[in-house]
């Protein structure tokens, strides 16, 4: 069993031809502009949707945490009070509260998405994606296999950051791997996702070595590593690895009113992403290098 928090189906930005992906719960990574703020925490977590509410009391009533209360017109919740027993969920008559994140096994899984089959053709298949996937290495182990036994195409979204034998585990049964290159620089990586990017840079080099199609994709957002300094360090280093290519993914603010929903304290900085011209040089930096930009 595993935790999952989404399925997203006829997905065509997730690795080859069309796919099924689905989220992992749980990240060791605090990217300043994560739009995926449900993967972050590992455990199942309440969502509160205020424009539904109309302040009836009954989740404050069948709360036995504490969670809920009122004032004149406002609903507050106590998110890091609330063991996510679903009672208020289930009683709330205006659907404003959910519990984001489910267990699930990865036979059921997988019949879910074998449902889709019919959409993958010869190139696509099942996407595994977060949060961070190798926070369940296991998880991600069985969907695979499970996977592999229905005739599916298998890729991994990983950061990069977890145990290289981690990787090892689920390589047998991976067709593919989309790889973060968030930063080369440490104290840019550190600063932009919370942790050092050492691990990161070691695994690509070690994954390159595995006759498997890796896709690199990079966040570009100003006040990090949007600049050609920055860009052109990660383009020497992806020079000599044998990847498919980049994608360099300019920021968007996509997913960002998901964190006051689930309790969450968003990165308050202003974040922005470069303009069109700058990212054309960029992507020149890539090129210039032989080194594909999808
Ligand atoms: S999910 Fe359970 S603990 Fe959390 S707020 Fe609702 S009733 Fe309370
Ligand atoms: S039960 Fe639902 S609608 Fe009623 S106060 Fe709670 S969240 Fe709002």
């Amino acid at each position: 069993m595993g935790k999952i928090f989404d399925i997203q189906r006829i997905s065509v930005h997730d690795g080859p031809g069309i796919r099924t992906t689905v989220f992992l719960k749980g990240c060791p990574l605090r990217c300043k502009w994560c739009h995926n703020p449900e993967g972050l925490n590992g455990r199942i977590q309440l969502k509160y949707l205020d424009e539904k509410c109309i302040l009836c009391q009954w989740c404050k009533m069948v709360c036995g945490n504490k969670v809920h209360t009122f004032g004149e017109n406002t609903h507050l919740i106590d998110f890091s009070a609330c063991i996510a027993c679903g009672k208020c969920v289930a009683e709330c008559p205006s659907t404003a509260l959910e519990l984001v994140g489910e267990e699930i096994s990865p036979s059921k899984l997988v019949s879910q998405v074998c449902e889709d089959k019919v959409f993958f053709g010869q190139e696509g298949g099942l996407t595994l994606s977060g949060g961070e996937p190798m926070l369940q290495p296991e998880f991600v182990y069985e969907i695979f296999c499970e996977a592999k036994k229905a005739g599916l195409h298998t890729c991994l979204d990983t950061s990069g950051y977890a145990k290289w034998e981690k990787y090892e585990r689920v390589l047998p049964v991976t067709d593919c791997f989309l790889y973060d290159v968030k930063a080369y620089s440490a104290d840019i990586h550190r600063r932009a996702t919370g942790v050092d990017n050492q691990i990161i840079k070691g695994n690509l080099r070690k994954l390159c070595r595995y006759e498997k199609p890796v896709y690199i994709r990079t966040p570009v957002v100003n006040g990090y590593n949007a600049t050609l300094d920055e860009m052109q360090k990660i383009a020497d280093f992806l020079k000599g690895l044998p990847i498919v290519g980049i994608t360099l993914m300019p920021y968007h603010t996509l997913g960002q009113s998901k964190y006051c929903m689930l309790g969450i304290k968003k990165y308050e900085g202003i974040l922005t992403a470069p303009a069109e011209e700058e990212m054309e040089q960029y992507k020149k930096l890539f090129t210039e290098r032989g080194i594909q930009v999808i």
